[in-house]
């Protein structure tokens, strides 16, 4: 982020000096660390001396919950803003299956409009028109004249599922670029000036980052099963133009930030007569992590780069005198490439059996059965499952059966679900901890959009199986992917470090309340945490 604060920044460096902060907050700053576990957090929260040390400072739940079975990116950033599980959200993976649409391709991207023409799953028309339910920043703009809705982020699933649908900038990395859907919309002057230095920086090579002895401590190379590449030593050296190996490192976080700094400049975010709603999703976490694993040199050195960039955003708001509130959690956790677990003794960790994939699995049913076509739909090995629907209804129910006992039978399976089951199950309002494999499940499904059955994988089972992409990934109903950290910090704020469980979905409460936003009880899933200073819970 520094290199923009020196090109632009001291322009806006012209404030004058307020009186102490008042309650309540002016600005709320939502920040989400893409696949930042509670287990990463702990690990080096000893070590943070920027922006996460002083995060760590405020009220720390470390046992918070993305409570849902599919921990992935979009049902994740669904439930921080909106109070509710993807259940409600609508949210239930990054992508599912439709085949009522009248595109050819059923595939379906969570932040798509799968209704414009010529569109497809991949080359999507960004949308918030899955997102079923308001965000916070749309409840604020319902209620308030003068507030004002923005986000940006390194995904424009994120930069959607926490904004929502009455936005006024959202801006999210195309792989060259910060874009926006919000074409009606002025673009202000400085993502212009931001975009071009990303774009300079991207163009330049970039040295190795110089290792500090803790992430030298951690440097060590590790042979990966699958045919993907050797990692655990890497400090993100990278070629010019490098488009992947730029967004899986701290460089993108960098610039989110620099934008989200420069945008709360030139729209004069907490300064309007009513508060306003900042969201920021930093996604370098989630690249590095799928392209290294989560215990080696790379994400010591992302993981430090991102203090000290968060520090630096930090130490801009208060040089504006901005009176703001910061929470910062993450859309789900993560798991280290099973190759290193083992060397760290976890004994059953493995890759996926590529059989298990739905294509796989699939292909062999319907050969043994003597059915037509793909007989399962999609490519996941773990998670909702689609049934050919252009099988007759005989037909359907003959491949349900045989592929639900398919998969119980195998060794790498921990349990199998069916649609009916699913449904008849109440959303738990048990804390998530507490949470059976089947009611982590119901917080996601969402008929018409999740599938005919859904597979957990035993627990330590990785579903990569060919890693030339990605080596290490979340997405399973285990703890590892549902537990993240959920900061809650002003200034002036004393430690509090709370050890019972939180929801994701308690964060939007918390956040209203600060700011005098009435919630119905009962409409949302989650709740007000009323150990967070500032917070004034309704009474239950
Ligand atoms: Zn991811």
């Amino acid at each position: 982020m520094r290199k923009f604060l020196l090109a632009a920044g001291a322009a806006f460096l012209g404030f004058p000096a307020t009186a102490q902060a008042p309650e309540p907050p002016k600005l709320i700053v939502a920040i989400a660390v893409d696949q930042f576990s509670a287990d990463l957090f702990d690990e080096y929260q000893p070590s943070f001396t920027a922006g996460l040390a002083r995060l760590s400072s405020g009220t720390v739940f470390h046992n918070g919950y993305q409570s849902h079975a599919v921990t992935e990116t979009c049902p994740g950033h669904s439930t921080i803003l909106t109070g509710d599980h993807p259940a409600r959200t609508g949210i239930i993976g990054n992508y599912w299956i439709d085949q009522s649409i009248a595109r050819p391709d059923k595939n379906v991207y969570c932040a798509e409009d799968e209704s414009v023409p010529g569109t497809s799953s991949i080359a999507d028309k960004v949308s918030p028109e899955h997102l079923l339910v308001p965000t916070l920043g749309d409840l604020m703009k319902a209620r308030w004249s003068d507030s004002h809705n923005v986000a940006v982020s390194g995904k424009d699933r994120a930069a959607v599922m926490m904004s929502g649908h009455n936005v006024d900038q959202r801006w999210y990395w195309t792989g060259t670029r910060f874009a926006t859907d919000l074409t009606a919309v002025t673009p202000p002057a400085v993502v212009a000036k931001v975009n071009a230095l990303a774009a300079a920086g991207l163009a330049t090579a970039r040295p190795p980052l110089e290792p500090t002895p803790l992430c030298q401590s951690k440097a060590r190379v590790i042979t990966v099963e699958g045919g993907g590449k050797s990692v655990g030593a890497g400090a993100f050296a990278r070629t010019a133009g490098d488009q992947a190996a730029f967004r899986a490192s701290p460089e993108l976080d960098g610039d989110t930030l620099a934008l989200a700094a420069a945008l709360v400049d030139s729209m004069q975010l907490g300064r309007h007569a009513d508060p306003d709603m900042l969201s920021i999703s930093l996604s370098a976490t989630d690249y590095v992590g799928h392209s290294y694993g989560t215990e080696g040199q790379e994400m010591c050195l992302n993981l430090t780069e991102l203090d000290r960039e968060i520090g630096d955003f930090l130490n801009v708001l208060d040089s504006r005198k901005l009176n703001y509130e910061v929470v910062l959690t993450a859309d789900h956790g993560g798991k280290d490439i099973p190759e290193r677990q083992r060397l760290a003794g976890v004994t059953d960790a493995a890759r996926v059996d590529s059989a298990l994939s739905a294509s796989a699995m699939g292909k062999a049913l319907v050969t043994k059965l003597g059915l037509p076509g793909p007989g399962l739909l999609g490519d996941n090995s773990v998670g909702d499952m689609y049934v050919d629907k252009r099988l007759s209804a005989s037909e359907q129910q003959q491949l349900l059966d045989a592929a639900i006992a398919a998969y119980r039978a195998h060794p790498q399976v921990e349990a199998v679900f069916t649609a009916a089951q699913i449904a008849a199950t109440p959303i738990a309002t048990t804390p998530p901890e507490t949470w059976s494999l089947i009611q982590r499940v119901r917080a996601g499904y969402y008929p018409g959009r999740s599938g005919d059955f859904f597979v957990v994988l035993k627990k330590d089972v990785t579903p990569i199986a060919n890693t030339t992409y990605s080596v290490a990934t979340h997405g399973s109903a285990w703890d590892y992917d549902r537990r993240v950290p959920i900061l809650f910090w002003r200034s002036g704020a004393s430690g509090i470090t709370v050890e019972h469980s939180a929801d994701t979905t308690d964060v939007m409460p918390t956040l209203a309340s600060m700011i005098g936003l009435p919630v119905k009880p009962g409409s949302i899933d989650g709740h007000c945490l009323a150990e967070v200073p500032g917070a004034h819970c309704p009474p239950n």
